[in-house]
Formats: structure tokens, sequence, C-alpha cells
């Protein structure tokens, strides 16, 4: 598969409003960085998993890699292209291609706006309507590729009128009306009902495999993600500590923190291998106040001395699956 969108130490800081008082008071401002060096790359026609829990940097990512923030370093390439926010052309042509759906159906859509409006909203934007029987005939199209069918019953229908499945096939059918090629999926179906849950990600699929579309899938669950993906990255504190393979991250995991993420899925029968009981200690750390050495240290049942020193590099262990521990092979030869 050829590379379409990669990044290469990908960072986002955000600076820390403090009160008024600790703003006179403090000589130095409190940086968070939401995202701190990523380097990963995204195939066309593949599905990547970001999984982490909340505060992990997943959502800052995927605008990140949107050209969504205006505070980003580092390097998106898409096609090839490194982007260059600067180029008001390049990302306006750029936008077209990529576009986000976010978590929340109930919030995306204008409730003032009919779903005929709502989804043609895109093109009207990059001045593509050329007349009304066009916008009918897109939005038709859209709202069928979306599974929403016969298209036309919804056309003047408004949000609150629609299920929650039915509003998130909305906000699907106006990402696919420009035609995209890459998605950011944040959390697409977190806010939904089971039962219609695998009707979405079912609907994703679909549309990776007919249309070619490549998706970011960002989530907590890491149950979800190893049903969708081609490969899954694990995100903890701003840096990935494992991607590779969905299988292989899944049934051979080599972080504690995914051996950890995969203990509180719903069916822990996932392979042979016997994963080493792991129940998380605490919260996660403040992101402003990332822990030194391995920043997984504070909570982690395996952490030695020199995890408190010294940073363990995203390393190879097999064939395109990496992680971040010093005693990744260790932990892995104990679980077989
Ligand atoms: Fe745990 Fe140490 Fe590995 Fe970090 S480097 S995950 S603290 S064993």
């Amino acid at each position: 598969m050829d590379s379409l969108l990669k990044t290469k130490d990908l960072r986002v800081n955000f600076t820390i409003q403090n009160g008024f008082l600790k703003e006179l008071l403090s000589k130095e401002k409190k940086q968070v960085k939401a995202v701190d060096g990523l380097d990963f790359e995204i195939k066309k026609g593949e599905i990547v998993s970001l999984v982490g829990e909340s505060g992990s940097g997943k959502t800052t990512t995927g605008k990140a890699v949107l050209q969504l923030l205006d505070n980003v370093e580092g390097e998106v390439t898409y096609n090839g292209q490194r982007l260059n926010q600067k180029d008001k052309k390049q990302i306006k042509s750029f936008r077209q291609k990529a576009q986000m759906i976010f978590q929340d159906p109930y919030d995306s859509l204008n409730s003032k706006f009919k779903i005929i409006d709502i989804v043609a909203e895109p093109l009207e934007i990059n001045g593509k309507i050329r007349n009304e029987e066009h916008k009918k005939e897109k939005v038709k199209e859209a709202l069928e590729w979306a599974g929403l069918k016969p298209a036309e019953t919804f056309f003047y229908r408004y949000p609150h009128e629609l299920s929650g499945g039915q509003r998130q096939r909305v906000v699907i059918a106006s990402a696919l009306i420009l035609n995209p090629e890459f998605i950011v999926a944040d959390e697409p179906v977190s806010m939904l009902d089971v039962s219609v849950r695998a009707d979405i990600l079912r609907l994703m699929v679909d549309l990776r495999d007919k249309k070619g579309i490549s998706y970011l899938f960002i989530t907590h669950d890491i149950s979800l993600a190893w049903l969708i993906s081609n490969r899954i990255a694990i995100m903890y504190l701003g840096k990935i500590v494992e991607i590779g393979e969905a299988d292989k991250v899944i049934s051979k995991s080599l972080h504690p923190y995914t051996k950890a993420l995969i203990n509180v899925m719903p069916k822990p029968k996932i392979s042979k291998q016997k994963q080493k009981r792991m129940i998380l200690k605490g919260e996660t750390p403040n992101p402003s106040n990332i822990p030194t050495g391995c920043r997984f240290h504070t909570r982690c049942p395996f952490a030695e001395e020199k995890c408190k020193v010294e940073e363990p590099e995203l390393t190879q262990y097999s064939d395109g699956h990496f992680a971040a521990c010093h005693f990744a092979e260790k932990l892995l030869e104990g679980a077989e």
C-alpha cells in the first residue's frame, strides 16, 4: 500500500492559563506537551487506530494532522507533499480531501438547518454547487453512501427528528460529500447505543473497501480498535508507546500500558498468549508535569530504577511492531 499521510516529530504544546494572581507571580508559563514528537504513517486504504485514555493527546493529534490547530510543530506530509499552513491554496485543497467526524452527532449538527442544507454545506462553502438540482443530486448520493435510504425522505427533516444512529450517518454524509480520501473519526460511536455502533463501524469499513477511504480512528476502546483497524497505535501522555498490526498489538502486546488496556476489554479471551493480569495504578499524570524517564513508570507494575531516569525509544521488535519499553522482550517472554 502506498503512503497517504506521514508525520515527523509532530508536536503540539499548549500554554496553561494561570489565574490573575498566579500569572503576576509566576515567571514561567506552564506548557502542556499534548502531542510530544509523533512519527507515524497512514497508508492508502488503511485504518489506523489511535488508542488511549482521555488526556493522552489523541484528539489533538487528529486536529493537528488536519491542520486545524495553529500551534503545530514538526512535519505532516500528505500524498508526498509537506503541508504548510501559510500556503492557503494547498490547505484549502487538503481540507477538501481530508475530513473529520466528531464524537457527538447531537453537537455536530445545526439543529436549525434541514438535512439537505447540513449535508450540502461543505459544497456550498467551497463554491461547488451549480444549481438546486445539482445540490439535490450530490446530497442524495452522499446520504445513500451513508446508508440513509430513500435519501429524499431525509432532505427536509431536522436533526431532532432523527435517531442517534441516523444523525451520525448524516455527519458521515456531510463528510463524504466532497469525496474525501482521508477521514479522522474521533470516537465516532462512543455516544451511540450499542445496538447501532456495529452498523456505523461496518459502514466505515465499507467506505474504506468501496471508496478507498483511509482513516485515523480515535478511540479509548481497544476492542473497537481491534475490530476495525489494520494497525493500532497506543498513545500515552502525548507519545506513541506501541504500534503495529492490530492482531499483533492485541495478541503479542509488548508494552505494559497496552496490556492494561487489553485487560479491561470485555472479552479477554483473545489469544494463546496469556496476558499478564495488569491493573493500572493511579491516574494519568498531569500532562504539564510529565514524569521523568519512561512517562509510564509511575503506574507501571514492572518499573525498575532505569525506568525513572531513561526514556525508552520506540524500538522495532518484529516486522512493523514497535514499542517503547526497556523490558518489552522480557515481558513478552514472560507472557508466553
Ligand atoms: Fe514499565 Fe519500565 Fe517498560 Fe516503562 S520502560 S513501560 S516503566 S517496564
